[in-house]
């Protein structure tokens, strides 16, 4: 056995590396910094089991949501999630409410984005917020979410499709009545590789305790880097190469641009996403499952601050990008592709956006408005 499952294909979910019953597959980086898995050919014992079970082999049951809700948590705590502070309520919910567990995605001591666990209320803090990067999914998360899983002890799992999918894949037969998957509407992600570099750069040598992307608390769609409470560092995404190539398609995983997920049809019991068209930052909740309503109506009694209205789902779907489409790459993901393994991702995202932010600078749009004004008074 060589290849699971194309290289194109592969979402880099980890399940492989779970589902393996010798351990012989491990994540590496490929030539463009995407974790891949990679068979040690010498201990595998050429079962099938890993090309069996990888959801690219082995599609999830998706389901159409029943009801689709614009919410939001009309209270402080939102200040840092990505939009409407849906995902940190459900995760409230489990711990306050049903004591269970939380796995989602937070940074590691090296600021990587992981799945990790979480059992306290100060443990879902490190939840909020979209990380707009590949999130790592190793065999031991997989392992442990199953054990607590078959415990029949309440589990909230909020990631991204093609984590929900692996998921679902690893866990096969296994009775996961006590699991609620959450996923989110997903542009893509890009290698973790990439932010490692984009932040050894633009901040050397600082010991960050928080890189964000997105939230209520002004800086939205901007990469702010954080220590403790200070901001160590504030761009917004028109200027800041690493957060514009993710956001227009040139950073993304190729398997991004040919994503499943992009559907309406829901691999969790819960969709969250942006609900894009309204004004205010706030959440699509899109329920597809008779269990995913059930925890969402007992939410809404549990939160007063739970602010929520029953909009038609194809409200949403009018906004066509990750739910009617995967994203398109950038005209200059060649050349950024071309460039990556020689000059690495700081000079190579620069050169291929060179245009798009000079484009983007203030000065150069008065320039370039004040330019026509007076080309057209000579007409
Ligand atoms: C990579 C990515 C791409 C997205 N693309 C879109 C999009 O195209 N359109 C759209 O409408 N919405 C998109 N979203 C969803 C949107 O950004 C919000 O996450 C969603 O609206 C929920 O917001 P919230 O305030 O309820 O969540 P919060 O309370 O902020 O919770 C966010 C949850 O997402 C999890 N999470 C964060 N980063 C990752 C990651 N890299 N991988 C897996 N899980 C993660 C957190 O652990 C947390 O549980 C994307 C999110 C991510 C992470
Ligand atoms: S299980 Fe996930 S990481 Fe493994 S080959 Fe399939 S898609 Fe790739
Ligand atoms: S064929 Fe079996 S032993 Fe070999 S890598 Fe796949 S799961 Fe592991
Ligand atoms: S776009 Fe699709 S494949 Fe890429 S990270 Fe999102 S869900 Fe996974």
């Amino acid at each position: 056995m060589t290849e699971i499952c194309p290289h194109n294909v592969c979402t880099g979910c980890g399940a492989c590396t779970a589902i393996c019953p010798v351990s012989c597959i491990s994540m590496k980086e490929d030539a463009f910094g995407a974790l891949h898995p990679v068979i040690d050919q010498s201990r595998c014992i050429s079962c099938g089991l890993c090309k069996r079970q990888t959801p690219c082999n082995n599609p999830q049951q998706l389901n159409s949501p029943t009801s689709c809700y614009l919410a939001a948590n009309e209270d402080a705590a939102r200040l840092k999630s990505a939009s409407g502070g849906i995902g940190h309520l459900l995760a409230r919910y489990y711990i306050e409410v049903l004591h269970g567990l939380v796995f989602s995605t937070s940074y590691d001591d090296n600021m990587v984005p992981v799945v990790a666990e979480a059992a306290t209320l100060d443990e879902i803090e490190a939840f909020k917020g979209s990380k707009y990067v590949h999130s790592r999914f190793d065999a031991a998360m997989y392992q442990r979410i199953r054990q607590v899983v078959t415990d029949n002890i309440p589990v909230l799992f909020i990631g991204t499709p093609c984590q929900v999918a692996g998921l679902r894949s690893y866990l096969g037969s296994v009775d996961s009545s006590s699991l609620l998957t959450v996923d989110l509407l997903c542009h893509g992600t890009c290698p973790a590789s990439y932010l490692r570099e984009e932040i050894n750069h633009v901040a050397p040598r600082v010991r960050l305790s928080d890189i964000r992307f997105r939230g209520n608390d002004g800086h939205n769609f901007v990469l702010s880097l954080w220590m403790g409470d200070d901001c160590v560092y504030s761009v917004r995404a028109a200027s800041q190469p690493y957060l514009y190539g993710y956001l227009y398609g040139l950073t993304l995983r190729e398997n991004c641009f040919s994503c499943p997920y992009a559907i309406p049809e829901r691999v969790g019991d819960i969709t969250l996403g942006d609900f894009i068209g309204v004004p205010g930052n706030r959440s699509c909740v899109a329920v597809s499952t008779p269990k995913g309503a059930e925890i969402y109506e007992a939410m809404l009694q549990r939160f007063p601050s739970l602010r929520s209205e029953p909009r038609p789902w194809s409200d949403r779907l009018s906004y066509r990008p990750s739910v009617l489409e995967p994203s398109r790459p950038h005209p200059r993901r060649a050349a950024f592709l071309r460039d990556y393994p020689r000059v690495g991702f700081v000079r190579a995202a620069r050169r291929a956006l060179r245009r798009d932010m000079l484009v983007n600078k203030p000065l150069y749009k008065v320039l370039h408005h004040w330019g026509h004004r007076i080309i057209s008074l000579f007409k």
